[in-house]
């Protein structure tokens, strides 16, 4: 069955995402702090140290960094733009690492009507985001299917992967903020994405079979 995201229901609680938000980067901080605390003392810091020490760096970085493209209202600046050079854009971002999980990408362009109106870095994002589970689900490599379609007045892009699937009761926590099942995952890319798309009048639907794999289809007003 289609399950079709409502932003609304998943966003609904702001403090629920500012405690999130304190946590997820406290435990970051608290390691680091801890490290300063251990060379004051005289710790010498070794290569292990500062790679943890990079590692919970980085993990801050991008937690700030997944909500920095929600938190700027001020600098939404809408044009029209084309999706399909969009998603080329998106893939070549992307390349190295499609190309090092032997992921290959299968896009079919169905409509020449791919225009929309939009914010190019947060779509981008989007895109980004949606591309990068279908890559860390295909943990054996395969095809990535995208289709770009317009169905009545709305451009349609769906990304189909050949990963693991979900079940009914995953699907249903998706856009959860902090709802991850990835050892390093942040559990924020669907959240910011679903919040973009809403912010653009569109949708965001997933159809997801355990084993088989999953489609996440967004569509935007065509114009
Ligand atoms: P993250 O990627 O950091 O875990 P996301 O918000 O991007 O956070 O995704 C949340 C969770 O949704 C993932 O951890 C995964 O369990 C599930 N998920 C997202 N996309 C897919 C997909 N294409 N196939 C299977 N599961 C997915
Ligand atoms: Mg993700």
């Amino acid at each position: 069955a289609e399950h079709i995201m409502i932003q609304a229901e998943k966003m609904n609680v702001i403090g629920e995402i500012a405690a999130g938000i304190a946590h997820e980067i406290r435990n970051p901080l608290t390691s680091l702090k801890g490290f300063v605390q251990l060379f004051r003392a005289g710790t010498v810091p070794n290569q292990t140290f500062i790679n943890i020490m990079e590692t919970e760096l980085e993990r801050i970085d991008i937690i700030s960094s997944e909500f920095l493209t929600l938190a700027k209202p001020g600098n939404i600046n809408f044009t029209s733009l084309d999706l399909q050079t969009l998603l080329k854009d998106v893939l070549a971002l992307l390349d190295t690492e499609l190309y090092k999980q032997s992921i290959l990408i299968d896009m079919r362009v169905t409509t020449e009507n791919t225009s929309v109106r939009g914010e190019i870095t947060q779509l981008k994002q989007v895109f980004i985001n949606l591309i990068k589970n279908a890559i860390e689900v295909m943990i054996n490599g395969g095809t990535i299917t995208i289709i770009l379609a317009n169905r009545s007045g709305r451009v349609h892009i769906s990304i189909q992967d050949e990963g693991a699937g979900m079940t009914d009761q995953q699907v249903s926590r998706l856009g959860e903020p902090f709802y991850t099942t990835k050892e390093t995952g942040t559990g924020l890319g669907l959240m910011v994405s679903y919040t973009i798309i809403s912010n653009h009048d569109g949708e965001i639907s997933v159809q997801s079979k355990l084993n088989e794999g999953t489609t996440f289809t967004v569509k935007l007003p065509s114009i």
